[in-house]
């Protein structure tokens, strides 16, 4: 990808819940970017929901999320997709008055190294 983040955001919103099945899609922003796929683009499928700005790009082979391009030009990436560290603290929840009835105080749960039990 060329071009540079220039937002990240979690999003709470129920579209991104479905897409994700989790508290919050995290997604990195970087209008104007473009990719270049070095490898498996004929692998990559983008689901885009109708009447909507919601979209969702991911590996038919394995079904990691990927990043998509928007129809607004900008490349959007699911910060869990990335292989290489993300230099960057999210910069804002969004959509937060729409979180799951359990995404409240998540950072008190207790904090496990390996599955419970
Ligand atoms: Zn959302």
């Amino acid at each position: 990808m060329t071009g540079a983040f220039a937002g990240f955001f979690l999003c709470h919103c129920a579209r991104c819940r479905k897409d994700t099945g989790s508290a919050y899609a995290a997604n990195l922003f970087a209008p104007g970017a473009m990719i270049d796929w070095l490898a498996g683009k004929d692998g990559v499928t983008t689901f885009r929901l109708t009447g909507t700005r919601h979209q969702r790009a991911f590996c038919s082979a394995c079904g990691s999320a990927l990043p998509s391009a928007t129809e607004t030009g900008a490349i959007v990436v699911p910060a869990g997709s990335l292989d290489t560290p993300v230099d960057r603290r999210p910069d804002a929840h969004i959509c937060f008055a729409s979180r799951a009835e359990w995404d409240e105080h998540l950072e008190d749960a207790p904090k496990l190294d390996g599955l419970p039990g």
